[in-house]
C-alpha cells in the first residue's frame, strides 16, 4: 500500500519547521523530505538536515535532469523536492512530509492529486513581521520581500484540504496531529 503525502505550506516565519518537527516526534512513521536548496546556510543550519545546500549549478543541472519533483525560486533562492527520495518512501507505504511553498505545492498537486494540503497561516500578517525579525536571521530587506511574498501566499489558501492559524504552538500541533490520524483513519 503508497504511504500518504502530507504538503505543508505557509508564509516564512509562520513556524512551519517548529510545527513540523514537533508533530514528527509525537506521530510515528512520517518521514520528512530534505529539500535541496541553492540558499546560503543561515548560522545554526546543518546540511542534510535542514535542506541539502549545493551551489546554483549544481542545482540547475540536478533540476534540467529531472531529479527533482516540484522546483521553486522563493525570495529569490532555488528550492527543490527530490523526486527519488519522496517516491521510495511512498512506495514503501510510509507518510511523507513536504515543507515547501505555494508554487511548489501547486506543481506537486498535479502530479499527486491524492495528497493531503495543509496551509498553515499566522493569526495577523502584523505578528508575522514580529516573528521574522524576532528571528534575528535575516536583514531587513529580506524580511519585507517574505512580507510582501505571505500576502500573496494567503490568497492561495483555497487551493488545499486544510487551514490551521499558529496562533498558539500546542493547539497548532494537536490540530495537525489531528489532521494526520484523520487521514490515516481514511478508506481510499
Ligand atoms: P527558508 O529559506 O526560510 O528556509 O524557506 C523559504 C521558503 O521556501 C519556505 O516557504 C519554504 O517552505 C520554501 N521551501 C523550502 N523547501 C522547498 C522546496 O523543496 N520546494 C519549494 N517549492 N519550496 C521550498
Amino acid at each position: 500500500m503508497s504511504g500518504i503525502l502530507f504538503v505543508i505550506s505557509g508564509p516564512s516565519g509562520v513556524g512551519k519547521s517548529t510545527v513540523r518537527k514537533e508533530v514528527m516526534k509525537r506521530c510515528k512513521g512520517l518521514r520528512y523530505s530534505v529539500s535541496y536548496t541553492a540558499r546560503t546556510p543561515r548560522p545554526g543550519e546543518t546540511n542534510g538536515v535542514d535542506y541539502y545546500f549545493v551551489s546554483e549549478g549544481t542545482f540547475l543541472e540536478m533540476r534540467d535532469q529531472g531529479e527533482f519533483i516540484e522546483w521553486a525560486r522563493v525570495h529569490g533562492n532555488l528550492y527543490g523536492t527530490s523526486r527519488r527520495q519522496m517516491e521510495e518512501w511512498l512506495e514503501n507505504g510510509l507518510d511523507v512530509i513536504l515543507e515547501i511553498d505555494v508554487q511548489g505545492a501547486m506543481q506537486v498537486k498535479m502530479n499527486y492529486p491524492q495528497g493531503i494540503f495543509i496551509f498553515i497561516a499566522p493569526p495577523s500578517l502584523k505578528e508575522l513581521g514580529q516573528r521574522l525579525r524576532g528571528r534575528n536571521t535575516d536583514e531587513e530587506e529580506v524580511i519585507l520581500l517574505r512580507m510582501t511574498n505571505a500576502q500573496s501566499e494567503l490568497q492561495s489558501i483555497r487551493d488545499y484540504d486544510y487551514l490551521i492559524v499558529n496562533d498558539d504552538l500546542n493547539r497548532t500541533m494537536a490540530t495537525f496531529r489531528a489532521v494526520i490520524i484523520a487521514e490515516r483513519c481514511r478508506i481510499r
